[in-house]
C-alpha cells in the first residue's frame, strides 16, 4: 500500500524530544490541550487555535530542528533518514516568519474518497505538495476494495468503470497503472432480476424480452419525441416503454445503479446517472485491476507530493489571515492556504456551517440515503448461483448483489449486498443465506460498510449553480459526488473544474 497512516501525535511533547528541550530549554511550551489546565477557562474556539498555532510554531521549529539534526546525521553515517515525515514540515502545517508564511502543504484536502484523490493527484503533477486527511482507518470511500490475508477481494463499494471514464484512465496512466488493467470475463454480462423468490437469468438483450410490446407500441411513439429536460428518469422512461414497464423492469435495474430508488433523479444534467462520453477504445469496455478498484487509490496516495493520513477527521475549518486553519478530531490544527472539502456533502456542509451559512445551507438541501453494504465470501462451489455479475430485486430489502465473478477466482465467489436503511445484523444475515441457500455458517469473513449517498432531484443544476456561485469568491474547494453526478467519472471531472479554479486563484 502506498499510504501511510502518519504517526498522530507528533505535536512536540519535551519529554519525548530531548534535541528540541535541549534548544529551547524552559521556554518550551506546553501541549495544545493543557491550556485548560491552566485556569484559563473558559477559552473562545478563537483563542484556543491562537494558542495552538503559537504552540505549534515554536513546537514546529523544535522539530525542525530536530529533523534537520536527524538528516545532518542520516547523511554523515551515509543512510536514509528512519523519519517518514522528513520530506515534508512535521505537523502538516506552516510556520510564520516575519509576516510571511513558508508553507509546508500547498493544499489540504478532507476526504481520501476519489473526488479528494483526484484533485490531490491533479494538484501534485502540477507540482503542489499535498495532505490528504481521512476520518477512516482506509483511504478510497466509496471506492472499497475489501481484502484478505489470502490476497483475495472483492469491492464492497463502486465495481464496475468503463473506457468512457476518460479521466479515470488519465489517472490509471499517470500513475503507471495502465498495463494492469484486467478485463472483465463473461460473467459481467449475465445478470439476474429476483422477482416472487425466482431470478430470471437476463443478458442485455433478454431484458428487452421482459418487456411488454404492447405497452411500448402505445407508448414509444409520443414518449420518444418528449425531450429529456426537466424530466425524472420515471417519467422520460414512463413515456418511452409504459409505466408497468418501467416499474416492473427498468426501475429496478436503475435503482441498482445508485444503490437507491432512482426514479426521482434528473433523466439528464447535472446528477443524471447516465452521460454520453466518448469511449476509449484501445482500453476495454468494463475494467479492473489485479487488487481491486482500490489499487488506483493507493497508487494516488503514493505519489511523492502527496502525504494522506488516515484516521484524522476533520471536526473545523476556521479563516486564520489569508488562510485556513482546519482543526482535527484529535484537537490538531493545520494551516492552509487552500483546503478543499471533499469529504460527503453532509459533511462538508457541517464544515462550513460557521465559516458560510449560505453555502453550508445550499450545500445541506441535497437529499441523501444511507447504503448499508453487507459483503461475505463463499467458498467455491458451494453456492447454487450461476456466475453473474449482479441480481436487482423488483421489491426487497436490498437494492442489488454484486458479485467478484466478472473476475473469478479458484477458491471463493464473494457478494456485496446493498441492503437499504434500518435492517440490524441478524436480519441482513438472515436475508443473504436465504437467497443463496446457505446457512449462516457458510458465508464467511462477513464485511460491513455504512455510506451515504447524495439523492439529487430534478433541479439538480440549479443547486449546483446557487452552489457554485456562494462559493465563487471563497479561497477553498469543494468537490465530491454531489456535483455532476455520483459516477467515479463525474466526480473526478468535479474535482478537475475546481482545482483549474483555485490554482486561478494562484
Ligand atoms: C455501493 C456503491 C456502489 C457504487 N458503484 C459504482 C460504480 O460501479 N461505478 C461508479 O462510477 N460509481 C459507483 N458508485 C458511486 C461512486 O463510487 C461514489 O459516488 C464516489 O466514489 C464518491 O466519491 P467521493 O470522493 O465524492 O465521496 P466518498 O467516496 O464518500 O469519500 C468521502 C470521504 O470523506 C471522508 N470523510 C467524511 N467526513 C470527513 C471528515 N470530517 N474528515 C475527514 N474525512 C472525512 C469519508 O470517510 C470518505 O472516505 C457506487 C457507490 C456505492 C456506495
Amino acid at each position: 500500500m502506498g499510504h501511510r497512516n502518519h504517526r498522530s501525535g507528533r505535536i512536540f511533547r519535551p519529554e519525548t524530544s530531548c534535541f528540541g528541550a535541549l534548544w529551547l530549554g524552559p521556554a518550551v511550551l506546553p501541549a495544545a490541550g493543557e491550556l485548560k489546565d491552566r485556569g484559563r477557562e473558559p477559552i473562545t474556539p478563537g483563542e484556543r487555535v491562537r494558542y495552538n498555532v503559537e504552540v505549534r510554531n515554536r513546537a514546529a521549529l523544535i522539530q525542525n530542528r530536530e529533523e534537520t539534526l536527524e538528516l545532518l546525521r542520516a547523511e554523515a553515517g551515509g543512510r536514509r533518514s528512519r523519519l517518514p515525515g522528513a520530506r515534508v514540515p512535521p505537523f502538516g502545517g506552516r510556520c510564520k516568519l516575519r509576516g510571511g508564511w513558508m508553507s509546508g502543504y500547498d493544499v489540504v484536502v478532507v476526504g481520501s474518497g476519489i473526488s479528494g484523490l483526484s484533485l490531490a493527484h491533479r494538484a501534485a503533477l502540477e507540482g503542489r505538495k499535498v495532505l490528504v486527511l481521512e476520518r477512516r482507518e482506509r483511504i478510497g470511500g466509496c471506492l472499497h476494495s475489501c481484502r484478505h490475508p489470502d490476497g483475495h477481494w472483492y469491492e464492497m463499494g463502486a465495481h464496475t468503470v468503463y473506457n468512457s471514464y476518460g479521466r479515470l484512465l488519465d489517472i490509471v496512466v499517470a500513475a503507471g497503472l495502465a498495463d494492469r488493467l484486467v478485463r472483465r470475463g463473461p460473467a459481467r454480462a449475465r445478470f439476474g432480476l429476483l422477482k416472487d423468490g425466482r431470478v430470471d437469468w437476463l443478458t442485455p438483450p433478454r431484458v428487452l424480452l421482459k418487456l411488454n410490446w404492447l405497452e411500448v407500441a402505445l407508448r414509444g411513439p409520443v414518449g420518444i419525441f418528449r425531450g429529456k429536460e426537466g424530466r425524472t428518469v420515471e417519467e422520460y422512461y414512463s413515456g418511452l416503454v409504459g409505466k408497468g414497464n418501467f416499474r416492473r423492469v427498468l426501475s429496478p435495474f436503475f435503482a441498482a445503479v445508485p444503490s437507491q430508488r432512482a426514479d426521482a433523479f434528473p433523466v439528464s444534467g447535472p446528477g443524471s446517472l447516465f452521460k454520453k462520453r466518448p469511449r476509449r477504445e484501445e482500453f476495454p469496455r468494463s475494467f479492473g485491476l489485479p487488487g481491486g478498484l482500490g489499487e488506483i487509490c493507493a497508487a494516488i496516495a503514493a505519489h511523492d507530493k502527496i502525504e494522506v493520513r488516515t484516521g484524522t477527521g476533520v471536526a473545523a475549518l476556521h479563516r486564520a489571515g489569508d488562510g485556513f486553519v482546519i482543526c482535527t478530531d484529535g484537537g490538531e490544527e493545520i494551516e492552509t492556504r487552500i483546503p478543499v472539502l471533499a469529504a460527503t456533502h453532509r459533511e462538508s456542509a457541517r464544515l462550513l456551517r460557521d465559516l458560510a451559512p449560505e453555502l453550508s445551507a445550499a450545500v445541506a438541501a441535497i437529499g441523501e440515503v444511507a447504503v448499508e453494504s453487507f459483503g461475505v465470501r463463499i467458498r467455491r462451489g458451494r453456492c447454487w448461483m450461476p456466475e453473474c455479475a449482479f441480481v436487482v430485486p423488483v421489491d426487497d430489502v436490498f437494492f442489488s448483489v454484486v458479485t467478484r465473478d466478472p473476475f473469478p477466482d479458484p477458491d471463493w465467489r464473494a457478494f456485496a449486498f446493498h441492503f437499504r436503511q434500518g435492517l440490524d445484523r441478524e436480519e441482513k444475515i438472515a436475508r443473504i443465506s436465504d437467497l443463496l441457500k446457505l446457512s449462516p455458517g457458510d458465508l464467511e469473513d462477513p464485511a460491513e460498510e455504512r455510506t451515504l449517498l447524495p439523492s439529487p432531484r430534478v433541479g439538480h443544476d440549479r443547486v449546483v449553480g446557487g452552489i457554485d456561485r456562494r462559493l465563487a469568491g471563497l479561497p477553498l474547494g469543494l468537490t465530491g459526488n454531489y456535483f455532476q453526478g455520483l459516477a467515479i467519472e463525474d466526480c473526478i471531472a468535479r474535482s478537475e473544474s475546481e482545482w483549474e479554479r483555485l490554482k486561478a486563484r494562484g
